[in-house]
Parts: C-alpha cells; structure tokens; sequence
C-alpha cells in the first residue's frame, strides 16, 4: 500500500508541472489576443510551439502511462480515479494517432488557417478547397484511430461532448428545428415589429466599460481572482482558479457587443472560478465540456440578461452611460428591441432564436462531410440551399456564407454542436432552478447571488467530476430535452411579437 501513496504523491506532482505548461501556454494566448505588439507574433507563436510539445511530451509519457496502469488497479481514492480516467483519455487519444502524421497534420492546420483568412479575404473559396479536403481526411483517419460504436462522427464529438452521439443529435435536432422554424414564420407574419433603431447612438468606450464592470460585478464575478481586458473576439480564459480573465469588445456604434458579450464571457468566467478548489492542479479543474460551458454563459446572456426583469432592474444604470438619446426610449422599447429576431447570414451576430438553426446547418454538412455523404466542392452551394431552407435567406458571397467560420480550418469538425446542446442545456436548467427559485424577481431585484450559488452548487464545483450528461441529468432528473427550450423562446417571443 506504502507502494500506492507514493505513487498518488508522485502522480500529483507530474500534474503540477504538466499544469505549469499548460498555465503559461494560456497566458501567453490571452497575451496575444489583448496586449501583444504585432511584430511580437511571431517569435511569441514560436514560443508557444515549443511549450505545446513539452506539454504533449508529458502527457504522452512512459511516466504518466505507468502511474495510470498502476493507480487505476490501485487506487480507493475517486478523486485520483477520475484524474487518472482523465489522463487515460487524453493519453489514448494522442497516442493512437501516429506523431508523424499529428505532425504533418499540425503543420497544415497553420497553414490552412491562414489560407482559409485569405480566402475569406478575397471571396475565393478555391483556394481553401484543397486545404479543406486534406484536414477533412486527417479528421476521417484520426476518428477512425480513436474508434466508435455507430457513427464514425461520434469519434469527433467525443472530443468535445463526451456522451453525446449522433443518435442523440439526431433526436433533438430535428424537432427542434421544427419548432424554430415554425416560430420563426410566425413571427415574420407579425405585423408587431420592435425597432432597432432606438438603440443606434454613439457609446464611448470608457462608458461601456464602466458598464461592463459594474454588471460583472453584480454577477458575483470576483475581480481579485480576475480582470477584464479588451479584443476583438470576446473570449474567457482560465489560466487556474485564482486568476480568470474576461475580454470584451466595445463598438462605438452598438454596445450590444460589449453588454451581451461581457456578460456571456462572465458566464465562462464564474463557472471557472466556482470549480472546487480540491481539483486544483490537476486536468479535472475545468468546465467538464463544451456545451456544459455554453451553457453556463448562455444561461446568463440570454435567461438573465435579456429579460425583461434584468432590464427593469438595469435599465436606469444603463441609461447612466449611455448617450442622450437613449435616455427618452421607453424601457419596453427598449427590451423589445434588444431581443429584435432577424435571420441573417453571420452565426455569431444571430438572435437568440435563428442561433440553434445555423448549428444545424454544420452539424449536417460537418456530419456529412466526415461520413463521406458529401464533397468539400460541394459546401458552398449546400451551404446556400440549407441558409435558404432552414432560414429563409441566401449568403450573396462565400465570406458571409461557408467560409464566415475559423472553426474548420483548424481542423476543429465535431465542435459545432456544443453551441447548441449548450442552449439546450441552459433552458433545461433554468426550468428546475424555476422550481426552486422565483427566478424572474431575484432577477428584477438586481441580486444575483441565490442564482449564482445554485449554479456552483449543482453544476460549478464538479468541474470534469462529473461528464455533461451526467450533469444534467442529475440536476434535471432527466434527459436532454429540447422542450425547455422551444418553450421559452415561444413564451418569449409571443409576448415580443404579440403572436
Ligand atoms: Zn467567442
Ligand atoms: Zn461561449
């Protein structure tokens, strides 16, 4: 037994330094996406490199396999069972891919990255093409190494949202679309319409930092274990439980990025610093998936800020920094016109309803892709017919159409869906804390922290203790169902359209 303590004591301290790579190779993203002089890129990039593999070697290590071989027999303690589990997965996962095709494999995800900017640039979607074809194969390889039961795209959602399967997908997806679309011609037959343009004005950067501070504040984010810095892509990021960054986008010309944004990220951000600090330093101190991730954000950008209730309790601070001409716009305008639904052809400036339709459209052509029903030649005409059928409009160009996204050319194929189940998940949680919280007033009256507890108490402190099904199905009492949230948005949007 002696034998056994040792070895856990050893593990641990393995995880702290394969943790120390992992915490600077973050700062140094976060670096490069907020602070970073342009001629710094590409040393920094180098820099980087060299981590990542140092980071790769140990995770792949004769070290770490012989403390999972020996500790997975050995062990009675669950905590250090779920960790080796942990890094059983990710030692499989990257072994089983042979290291020269992953560096081949590497090497044409940056390349491909920056052929796909260009292509996006100049509305060429030939160039792309043949980069795209290659990381698609890789992708169809790599699946078939890891293995799968019934679809060989399962491989890649694993990745991403351990449990969920295409049986799953192909479940919720289609009635759901049904319901979306279904609300969707009802509200473009409506002939009540709220006005955007009561939001136009101009809205000085400080002004919406202030802003963004005050509600992160007010959300319980905690600015001693975090700060908030500005980027062009909002993004959260954790470099450990004590420090958790959120950036945010400020445009001048419509707060609406910075307002929702800062508080989506602060989503990211709060579920990240209420993980238990017992799982610190290991890799089971992060959100345990995607979609679970998406979840917490989504849950606070749109079941919290943009409600009625929110606005009614905000409204008046709002108002406080912004320009003159929002201070006469009646509140009910206002929250009308912040919940406008308009299809449009870019995913992440779709409203809350059109969100999910565009998910679909990739996971069908990423599914297709992967299971060789469809060529990438074939995409940006696909592309096209499923915006046109799904959302009732077609892209004029490829840069608005099938080459909007980063996602694929990083090869990233099974990671789309997790927006999705996300939104799912959070109507899905909302519905139960309804049960137990008047969630609407807590809402109206400004104080946060009731939700914010039930979060960490039912889904924060697991960090990857628990997987995304697990989760919801032990906060929920059952399974993944779309109901909740064809409800709400029909709920919702009845009274905004008077449908
Ligand atoms: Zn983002
Ligand atoms: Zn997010």
């Amino acid at each position: 037994m002696d034998n056994v303590a040792q070895a856990e004591k050893d593990f641990k301290e393995l995880l702290k330094e394969q943790n120390a790579y992992r915490e600077t190779i973050m700062l140094t993203h976060w670096d490069m996406r907020t602070k970073i002089p342009k001629k710094g890129v590409e040393q920094r990039s180098e820099v980087v490199g060299f981590l990542s593999e140092k980071l790769h070697q140990i995770e792949t290590s004769e070290k770490m396999k012989n403390f999972i071989d020996v500790l997975k027999e050995h062990s009675e303690d669950d905590f250090i069972k779920k960790t080796v589990a942990e890094c059983e997965e990710i030692y499989e996962r990257n072994r089983k891919i042979p290291s020269a095709e992953f560096k081949e494999y590497v090497m044409l995800q940056s390349k491909s990255e920056s052929i796909w900017q260009e292509a996006k640039e100049k509305d060429d979607f030939s160039l792309f093409q043949p980069y795209l074809e290659q990381l698609v194969e890789y992708n169809k390889k790599f699946a078939n190494y890891w293995g799968y039961k019934d679809h060989i795209y399962d491989a890649l959602l694993d990745n991403y949202e351990p449990g969920v399967t295409v049986k799953t997908l192909d479940q919720v997806f289609p009635d759901l679309r049904k319901s979306l679309t279904g609300l969707l011609d009802q509200i473009s037959a409506s002939s009540v319409k709220p006005d955007p343009s009561v939001l136009e004005g101009h809205f000085p950067k400080e002004k919406q930092e202030a802003f963004s501070l005050a509600i992160l504040e007010k959300m319980g984010y905690d600015f001693s274990s975090g700060r908030l810095d500005e980027t062009i892509h909002p993004f959260a990021i954790a470099l450990n439980q004590n420090d958790v960054r959120v950036t945010t986008n400020y445009d001048e010309t419509d707060f609406r990025t910075a307002v929702f944004g800062t508080i989506h990220e602060g989503g990211h951000a709060l579920y990240e610093q209420n993980i238990s600090k017992s799982l610190a330093n290991t890799p089971l101190s992060d959100g345990t998936s995607m979609g679970i991730h998406e979840s917490q954000s989504l849950f606070w950008e749109n079941f919290v800020g943009r409600t009625k209730s929110f606005w009614n309790s905000h409204y008046d601070l709002f108002k406080s920094f912004a320009p003159k001409n929002l201070q006469e716009v009646p509140l009910d305008d206002f929250y009308r016109a912040v919940n406008e639904v308009k299809p449009s052809f870019i995913r992440i400036e779709a409203d809350e309803l059109t969100y999910p339709l565009h998910i679909m459209i990739r996971y069908e052509l990423e599914k297709g892709l992967i299971n060789g029903d469809i060529k990438v030649a074939d995409l940006p005409r696909l592309w096209n017919e499923k915006m046109q059928e799904y959302l009732g409009v077609t892209p004029p160009n490829d840069r608005v159409g099938v080459l909007q996204d980063i996602h694929w050319s990083g090869g990233d194929f099974g990671y789309f869906p997790s927006y999705a189940l996300g939104y799912m998940y959070a109507a899905q949680f909302n519905h139960t804390l309804q049960k137990e919280l008047d969630v609407d007033r807590q809402i109206a009256s400004g104080n946060f922290t009731p939700i914010r507890e039930w979060l960490t108490k039912n889904i924060h402190q697991y960090g990857k203790m628990k997987k995304p099904l697990e989760i919801v199905e032990d906060v929920t009492n059952e399974k993944l169902n779309s109901d909740y949230l064809v409800n709400y948005l029909t709920e919702k949007y009845t009274d905004i359209y008077k449908l």
